[in-house]
């Protein structure tokens, strides 16, 4: 049967596989040869979900949003990753991989970080864990995301600002990866999104997957079928879409829309629409679509959310984008931060401007009345009030 998933090889159709330097060609391949084993394994699992339920706080709730189904015409529901501890859905992951460092004899943890998310949740769960925890960060973040650079080295962090590049998430990347090189034997890398090289992809969205386990299980109580017409999600490396879609990929009844960040809009020279405006390279240990110049040269994205703005895109995305399996739509900074607005007014709810993104797209999706619809809110929007503010302000002026 033809799949959507990974194949033994770490590709997914043309996309994947692990393009890394000699040095730590080893260590890629240990976590590969490891990571399913200890995935399936009873002692992980147990650990794994004990700590999701009672740490995590999941399930997440699936809610029945009744005025935004009135204004959409469809049968919708939100996935609220939004209330997960530390506000997001990157808390799933960051819990599973430090579980997996464990149980490799990894003592040193490293992350890189663009908004400072991702460097949380991994501080927080090296807090909990007693681990040395080395976040790589771009100097221009770290200067714009003060609070959760805050919030890092109250939990014990060590934030290294990096001044290479556009001094943005690309180039903290390459330093994480740096330190990898070094430091091959007692580090553990934990990469925030289904990006890098395989098993990354992979990895991150089975940890990610209990998403899609629970709409499944809560469908079921709330519908009576364990499936819906429609998954929405916002994707910048594409973990949450990867979780939210993960137990449906191969399910052709299931429709599967990716909203990608606009930017100041696709052609305007300021965008973060990788799907739509990459073409095929490598980066960061991966074959993917990538933002690149004539010669090759990685593009600045852009997009107002800090989440959303990555050169690359993971490569199951990817493949889902080419094979016309998901469709891709871009949502403009503005389009997000109106719907930001609607969601609050309609349902009291404060999402994140990443999963905004996802909000944005139902203006351009046609619904049946009768139609299931899951969208997930991937976090809320407590670090993004002053965009907001700000832009309510300019508006009201
Ligand atoms: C980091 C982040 C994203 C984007 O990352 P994905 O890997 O594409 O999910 C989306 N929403 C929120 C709230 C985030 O913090």
């Amino acid at each position: 049967m033809k799949t959507y998933q990974v194949d033994e090889n770490g590709y997914y159709g043309e996309f994947g596989g692990a393009y890394v330097p000699e040095i730590l060609h080893q260590c890629v391949t240990v976590l590969q040869e490891t990571y399913l084993n200890v995935l399936n394994s009873e002692s992980f699992k147990k650990e794994y979900y004990q700590l999701l339920r009672d740490y995590v706080g999941r399930p997440s709730p699936l809610y029945y949003a009744k005025r935004l189904s009135e204004k959409y015409g469809c049968k919708m529901y939100l996935k609220r990753e939004d209330l997960n501890h530390t506000g997001a859905h990157k808390i799933n992951n960051t819990v599973g991989q430090i579980l997996l460092a464990r149980k490799m004899g990894k003592t040193r943890i490293i992350a890189e970080t663009g908004a400072g998310q991702h460097g949380v949740a991994t501080a927080t769960v090296c807090a909990l864990m007693n681990m040395e925890c080395i976040v790589y960060m771009g100097k221009t973040d770290v200067e714009r995301q003060h609070i959760n650079v805050q919030k890092m080295k109250m939990l014990g962090a060590t934030v290294v600002p990096v001044t290479s590049g556009n001094m943005t998430l690309k180039d903290a990347t390459n330093e994480a990866i740096r330190d990898w090189c070094c430091h091959p034997t007692d580090t553990f890398y934990i990469i925030g999104s289904t990006v890098g090289p395989h098993p990354y992809p992979d990895m991150v969205a089975r940890l990610q997957s209990v998403i899609s386990e629970e709409i499944r299980e809560q469908l079921m109580e709330k519908e009576g079928r364990d499936y819906p017409d429609t998954l929405i999600a916002c994707v910048g490396g594409g973990s949450n879409a990867a979780g939210t879609i993960y137990h449906y990929i191969d399910d052709k009844r299931v429709r599967l829309i990716l909203a990608e960040a606009g930017g100041k809009g696709v052609d305007s020279g300021q965008s973060a629409a990788t799907i739509q405006l990459g073409r095929k390279g490598i980066i960061h240990g991966a074959r993917t679509l990538v933002m690149q110049s004539e010669d090759g040269q990685i593009e600045e994205p852009y997009s107002v959310s800090a989440g959303l703005d990555y050169p690359g895109i993971g490569p199951v995305h990817a493949n889902l984008a080419v094979t016309k399996r998901a469709t891709v739509l871009a949502v403009d900074d503005d389009e997000a931060l109106e719907a930001a607005f609607e969601l609050t007014r309609l349902e009291g709810i404060i999402p994140a401007l990443e999963s905004a993104h996802a909000l944005g797209a139902l203006p351009k999706i046609k619904f049946q009345p009768d139609e299931l619809v899951v969208l997930t809110v991937s976090g809320r929007g407590d670090k993004d009030i002053k965009t907001y503010i700000d832009y309510f302000n300019n508006k009201s002026k």
